[in-house]
């Protein structure tokens, strides 16, 4: 058994879609980044690679490669579990938090559990997502970014 951890921050601006754990969310803003920016499958993709001793998303897949620009990342996720069973590791669990000030996640977190679990090729309940706020304070709070942290068991 071995265990990874991964964290990642993205930034709120108009004029994206908000996507996390696979599910596209109505939100008057979205995450900014290369790929679809899903700040959850981010953090979740850095603990599996995190528990292979294979460096992290940004040593795999650069920003700087067109192939990623606005790739799904849950796309990204099945490379990186290819990544795992090309060393004969597979998936136990994943616990993962996304922290957002807005919008209410809850109703969506099922529907993420389903497309990341998928995307893994292990059952639902082996995928935990949380969702928390963080009372106002910092840049979370006040609607400038979301983040995410993971940690996941492989064996
Ligand atoms: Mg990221």
């Amino acid at each position: 058994m071995r265990i990874g951890s991964g964290y990642d921050v993205h930034k709120l601006v108009e004029g994206r879609d908000l996507i996390l754990g696979g599910v596209k969310i109505p939100f008057e803003k979205g995450l900014l980044g290369h790929s679809d920016a899903d700040v959850l499958v981010h953090a979740i993709m850095d603990a599996l690679l995190g528990a292979a001793g294979e460096h992290d998303i940004g040593y795999h897949f650069p920003d700087t490669d067109d192939r990623y620009k606005g790739i799904s990342s849950i796309r990204l996720l099945e490379e990186v579990m290819k990544i795992l069973s090309a060393k004969g590791y597979k998936p136990v669990n994943v616990d993962a938090t996304v922290v957002a000030q807005k919008p209410k996640l809850l109703p969506y977190i099922d529907a993420m559990r389903e497309n990341i679990a998928c995307a893994m090729g292990i059952e639902a309940d082996r995928v935990n997502i949380k969702a928390t706020t963080e009372e106002g304070l910092g840049f979370t709070g006040s609607g400038e970014g979301m983040k995410a942290s993971a940690v996941c068991l492989i064996e």
